[in-house]
C-alpha cells in the first residue's frame, strides 16, 4: 500500500479513495489487514501534548510568596555567615518542592486515568461484519459508522450520509452544524467546506453517515493542531480559588506584620539580622502554605473514592459540588429501573394477548387474554409483532447458555415477544428486505424502517402519542384495514401503564408511489394502526433504597422521562418517589403541560413535583434553569444527543456511561459506569465525606499557624528572645502537614452523613464555632509553648536549645492530640470509633519517631539548634497534649449539647 499522507482525500471520488486505501465499502477491512495497518500507523491516539513538561512543574513549585521569602532567608542567613542554617532553610525549600510537586503528579494521574478509562468506542464493518471496537484501534481503510449522539473517531471521507449534521465546532469555532454530503469537492476548498470529510472529535447531531478511514491519531485534523481531546483537566474548583484568596489575603497580612515587627524591632536597636529572623519566622509560621495543595489532593482522592463507586467524575469541581447537591433529576429507563424488558401484553385487532416467559430468553407462547381469537389467526397480532421484528436495531444472541441483546432493551423485548409466536429475524428480513431507516431519537419519539417486498411497505413503532397521531386506520384480525377507534385504543393504553407498563404502539403503511427512501414526512398521516405491546421494566431494587437515602438526606428526587406519564408515575410510586400527588397518588406533569406555561409557572411547579413524563430533551434544560432559578443545586442525568445543554447547566451534568451518547458524555461532570442511579447516591454520599475531611483538615491546621505566630509575637512583646526559631517551625510545618494533617483524608464517613440536609453552596468553611475553635486551640497551643519554654528557661533552669526543643516538641505533641479531636468535628471519639481510622495512629507515631530523630540525633541537634530534653520535660508536654485534648473535648460536647438543645 501507498503511503497514506495524502492530503487531498476530499476531492477524490469513492472508488479512488477505496482503491487507494485497498479497501471495499461492504466489507471492510479484514482482521490481519486491521493488525498489520495497525503495527504500521500505530494507534488512532493523540499524543496528549505535555501541558507543562515535569521539569516546569517541579520549578513552578517554587513560584510561591512564601518560596521566595524562604529563597531571601536564605540568602540574609549565608550572608550572616550562618551557613548551617542557610542550608537547613533552603533543604525545606527544596523537600517542600518536592513534596508538593509528587503530591500535585498523583493528583494529576488520577485525574488523567479517569479521563482515560472512558474509552471511546466506534462501530466499524471488518470481515464483512458490523462490529463495536476500542475506537484507538481503528487505522486507515477501516469501515466506521456514525450516527447522531456520536463523536467521530477518526477523520473519514464519507461515501454514505443520511440527513447527517455535524459538529465542528471543536475544529473550526464554528457552531452552527454542517450538513454533510458524499459528493467530491475541489482540492483547494478549505477546511469547513469539505462536506464529504468527517473529522476526528467533531460530533454528529443528527442522522446517520458511513466513511473510510483516511487518517487515525496524529495524522487526522485535530492531531495536526495538537487540541488534545483529553485535555488535562482543570485542576481548580471554587474551594481551592476562594482558599487561595485567602491565602494570599493572609500573606500580605503578614507580609506586612512582619516588616512592622522589623521595623520597630530596629527602632528598639535590635540587631538587623535578628530581627530579620524574627521577621522570617513570623511569616513562615503564619503562613499556612500547605493548605491549597492539601484541597487539592483530597479532592483528587475524592476522585477516586468515587470511581469505586462507579461514578467517574470528569471535572474536579464536581466533587465539591456533589456535596451541596440538593435535587436529583433522574431519567426512568435504565437509571431508575432495571432495563430488562420483557413484553407482557399485547393488544392487536381488538383483542388482548399475554406473553408468558421472563427476560431474553426466546422461550414462552402468547396466549389470548380477553381476545377470542386464537393468536395464530389474528393478521393484526401477527404483523405487529413482525413489525416489531423488522423495526428494529438490537440482536439477540446466545452467551454461554444466557441469551443477551445488543442494543436497545426496549427493541430486544420486541424482538423476544416476535420470536415466542415463531417469527425469525432472518427469514423475515429474506421476504422483506430493508431499504432505509429512520432511527430512534427521543425528540421524534418513533422509529420507521422502510422495506422492499411485492409492494414498498413503511413499518413503524413508538409511544403512543407520536404512532397514534398518525393512524387513520386499524388491522382487523382479518388483515383488512378498518376503522380505528382511537378512545379505545387509548383506554388499553391507560390499563397497560397503569401496571407500570412500557407501551409502545405499531403500524404500517403502504407508500403510494414507489420510493427507495424514507423522511419524517413520508409517515406523517394515513397509517393503519397494527396494536400495542406493553412491557415490564421493574424497577431497581438498589434504586428504591438509593431514593429512601436521598430523601433522608434532604434531596430531591425527581423522574424525567420519555415515556407515557401513566406508566412514569406507577413506577415513581413503586420506586418512593414523593411529591404533587393527587389522591395520594404521584400526577405527572407532561412537557406539553410545561410547554404552554411561563417561566413564572414552571418554576413554581417544578418545586413541587416529582414526576415529568414525555419530556423532550430541550425541556430538560428549561427544567433546570427553574430549579437553579429557585436556588436549587441540581444534578441531571442526561444520554442523549439533545441532552448536552441541560447537562452543562445543570450544577452535576451526569450521562450515562452505557447507554449514553459521546455528545452526552462530553457535557457531563460525572459519568456512570453503570447506569444506575444508586452510584449517584454514593457519589453525593463522597462528595460529602470529602468535605467533612477538608473542613476537618482545615481546622486541624490553622490553630498551628496562629499557635506559631502568636509566639513569635508574644515574645517580640515582652522582648524575650525566640522560644522557636525559624529554622524549627519550618520543621514542625513540614512534619505535622505530612504526618498528621493528611491523614485525615482516610477518615470515613460520619454516621449522619446521609441523615442531615446538604450543605449550603455559599456557607463559608469556617463557621463562627470552627472559628472560635481555632482561636482557643491557637491560644491553647500559644500559653502551653511559651509556659513551658520560660518554665525551662526560668524554673527548670534549662539552656536555650534545650528551651526551645521543648516549645517545638509542644507542637507537635499537641497537634497530635488535636488531631484526635478533629477526627470529628462534632461528634466524640466513642462515637466514630477508637480504631476506625488507624492512619491516624499511624501517622501519629511516625511523627513523634521524627521528633524522636529531631530531639537526640546529634546530626538534627547541628541542624535545628536543637537538643536532648529530660523525662520530666516530656511529661510536662505530654500533660499539656492531655489537657487540650480534654478541653477540646469538653468545647465540643458543649457545642454538641447547645446544638442538641435547638434542635
Ligand atoms: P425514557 O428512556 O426516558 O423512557 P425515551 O425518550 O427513550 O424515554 O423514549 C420515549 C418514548 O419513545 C418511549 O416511551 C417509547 O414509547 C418510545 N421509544 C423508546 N425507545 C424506542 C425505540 N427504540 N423505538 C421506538 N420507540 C421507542
Ligand atoms: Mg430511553
Amino acid at each position: 500500500m501507498q503511503p497514506i499522507n495524502k492530503n487531498n482525500w476530499h476531492s477524490l471520488e469513492i472508488a479512488e479513495v477505496e482503491s487507494h486505501l485497498q479497501v471495499s465499502t461492504s466489507s471492510g477491512l479484514t482482521s490481519d489487514e486491521a493488525d498489520a495497518r495497525l503495527t504500521q500507523y500505530g494507534r488512532n491516539a493523540i499524543t496528549a501534548r505535555q501541558e507543562q513538561s515535569a521539569l516546569v512543574r517541579f520549578l513552578l513549585q517554587f513560584n510561591q510568596p512564601l518560596i521566595y521569602i524562604l529563597l531571601v532567608a536564605t540568602a540574609v542567613t549565608l550572608a550572616l555567615g550562618e551557613y548551617l542554617d542557610a542550608v537547613v532553610i533552603f533543604a525545606v525549600v527544596f523537600i517542600n518542592a518536592v513534596i508538593g510537586f509528587i503530591q500535585e503528579s498523583s493528583a494529576l494521574k488520577a485525574i488523567d486515568a479517569l479521563a482515560k478509562g472512558m474509552a471511546l468506542r466506534a462501530q466499524v464493518v471488518r470481515n464483512g461484519k458490523k462490529q463495536v471496537i476500542d475506537a484507538q484501534l481503528l487505522v486507515p481503510g477501516d469501515i466506521v459508522l456514525v450516527q447522531s449522539g456520536d463523536k467521530i473517531p477518526a477523520d473519514m471521507r464519507l461515501f454514505y450520509v443520511r440527513n447527517m449534521k455535524v459538529d465542528e465546532s471543536a475544529l473550526t469555532g464554528e457552531s452552527v452544524a454542517v450538513e454533510k454530503s458524499t459528493e467530491p469537492v475541489l482540492a483547494d476548498e478549505v477546511l469547513g467546506d469539505r462536506f464529504c470529510l468527517g473529522y476526528a472529535s467533531t460530533v454528529v447531531t443528527y442522522g446517520q453517515g458511513r466513511g473510510i478511514v483516511v487518517a487515525t491519531g496524529d495524522a487526522t485534523e485535530v492531531g495536526k493542531i495538537q487540541k488534545s481531546i483529553l485535555s488535562a483537566e482543570e485542576l481548580q474548583t471554587p474551594l481551592t480559588i476562594k482558599i487561595k484568596k485567602f491565602s494570599h489575603l493572609l500573606l500580605q497580612v503578614i507580609v506586612t506584620l512582619s516588616c512592622i515587627v522589623f521595623g520597630v524591632g530596629l527602632l528598639r536597636g535590635e540587631a538587623a539580622g535578628e530581627m530579620f529572623m524574627v521577621a522570617v519566622a513570623l511569616a513562615v509560621g503564619t503562613i499556612p502554605e500547605g493548605l491549597p495543595v492539601a484541597v487539592t489532593i483530597m479532592l483528587s482522592l475524592g476522585v477516586s473514592k468515587m470511581a469505586a463507586r462507579r461514578a467517574i467524575i470528569r471535572k474536579l469541581v464536581a466533587v465539591e459540588t456533589l456535596g451541596s447537591t440538593n435535587v436529583i433529576c433522574s431519567d426512568k429507563t435504565g437509571t431508575l429501573t432495571e432495563n430488562q424488558m420483557t413484553v407482557q401484553e399485547i393488544f392487536a385487532g381488538g383483542g388482548y394477548y399475554k406473553a408468558t416467559g421472563l427476560g431474553y430468553q426466546p422461550v414462552g407462547d402468547i396466549l389470548a387474554g380477553d381476545a377470542a381469537l386464537d393468536p395464530n389467526q389474528n393478521q393484526a397480532l401477527i404483523m405487529c409483532l413482525n413489525a416489531g421484528m423488522l423495526c428494529n436495531e438490537s440482536i439477540l444472541r446466545q452467551q454461554d447458555d444466557r441469551w443477551v441483546i445488543d442494543g436497545d432493551p426496549t427493541e430486544g423485548a420486541v424482538l423476544v415477544a416476535a420470536r415466542k409466536l415463531g417469527l425469525q429475524e432472518d427469514s423475515l428480513l429474506q421476504e422483506f428486505p430493508r431499504i432505509d431507516t429512520i432511527p430512534f431519537e427521543s425528540e421524534y419519539q418513533y422509529m420507521a424502517t422502510l422495506h422492499a417486498a411485492a409492494k414498498p411497505v413503511i413499518f413503524i413503532k413508538g409511544s403512543i402519542e407520536a404512532v397514534l397521531t398518525r393512524c387513520a386506520y386499524a388491522m382487523e384480525p382479518n388483515g383488512s384495514a378498518g376503522m380505528i377507534d382511537k378512545e379505545s385504543i387509548s383506554a388499553e393504553v391507560d390499563r397497560m401503564a397503569a401496571l407500570g407498563l412500557r407501551v409502545l404502539a405499531f403500524a404500517v403503511l403502504e407508500p403510494s408511489e414507489s420510493t427507495s427512501t424514507l423522511q419524517h414526512t413520508s409517515v406523517s398521516n394515513n397509517l393503519t394502526f397494527l396494536g400495542l405491546q406493553g412491557m415490564i421494566d421493574p424497577p431497581r431494587k438498589e434504586a428504591i433504597e438509593a431514593v429512601k437515602l436521598c430523601q433522608k438526606a434532604g434531596i430531591d428526587v425527581k423522574m424525567i422521562t420519555g415515556d407515557h406519564a401513566v406508566t412514569a408515575s406507577t413506577i415513581a410510586g413503586q420506586i418512593g418517589l414523593q411529591g404533587s400527588s393527587k389522591d395520594g397518588k404521584l400526577v405527572a406533569v407532561t412537557g406539553k403541560d410545561i410547554q404552554s406555561m411561563d417561566d413564572q409557572e414552571v418554576e413554581e411547579l417544578v418545586v413541587h413535583t416529582a414526576v415529568f413524563a414525555r419530556v423532550a430533551p430541550e425541556q430538560k434544560l428549561r427544567l433546570v434553569k427553574s430549579l437553579q432559578a429557585r436556588g436549587k443545586v441540581v444534578a441531571m442525568t442526561g444520554d442523549g444527543v439533545n441532552d448536552g445543554p441541560a447537562l452543562k447547566q445543570a450544577n452535576i451534568g451526569i450521562a450515562m456511561g452505557i447507554t449514553g451518547t459521546d455528545v452526552a458524555k462530553d457535557a457531563a461532570d460525572m459519568v456512570l459506569t453503570d447506569d444506575n442511579f444508586s452510584s449517584i447516591e454514593g457519589a453525593v454520599e463522597e462528595g460529602r465525606a470529602v468535605y467533612d475531611n477538608l473542613t476537618k483538615f482545615i481546622v486541624w491546621t490553622l490553630p498551628t499557624n496562629l499557635g506559631e505566630g502568636l509566639v513569635i509575637l508574644a515574645a517580640i512583646a515582652i522582648g524575650a528572645s525566640l522560644p522557636i526559631q525559624p529554622v524549627q517551625i519550618l520543621w514542625i510545618n513540614m512534619t505535622t502537614a505530612v504526618f498528621l494533617g493528611l491523614m485525615l483524608a482516610f477518615e470515613p464517613k460520619e454516621p449522619d452523613i446521609m441523615n442531615r440536609p446538604p450543605r449550603p453552596v455559599n456557607l463559608p468553611i469556617l463557621g463562627y464555632e470552627l472559628i472560635m475553635r481555632t482561636l482557643l486551640v491557637g491560644s491553647l497551643l500559644l500559653i502551653a509553648s511559651f509556659g513551658l519554654y520560660l518554665y525551662e528557661r526560668r524554673v527548670v533552669g534549662a539552656n536555650m536549645a534545650e528551651a526551645q526543643t521543648v516549645a517545638t516538641t509542644v507542637f507537635i505533641v499537641l497537634e497530635s492530640a488535636y488531631l484526635l479531636n478533629c477526627r470529628s468535628l462534632i461528634r466524640p471519639m466513642r462515637q466514630i470509633g477508637y480504631f476506625s481510622n488507624p492512619w491516624v495512629y499511624y501517622g501519629i507515631l511516625a511523627m513523634l519517631a521524627s521528633q524522636m530523630i529531631f530531639i537526640y540525633v546529634p546530626f538534627m541537634n547541628q541542624l535545628f539548634h536543637s537538643s536532648p530534653i529530660g523525662f520530666l520535660s516530656w511529661m510536662r508536654i505530654a500533660g499539656a497534649g492531655v489537657l487540650l485534648f480534654t478541653i477540646v473535648s469538653i468545647e465540643k460536647l458543649i457545642r454538641l449539647k447547645v446544638a442538641n438543645g435547638k434542635s
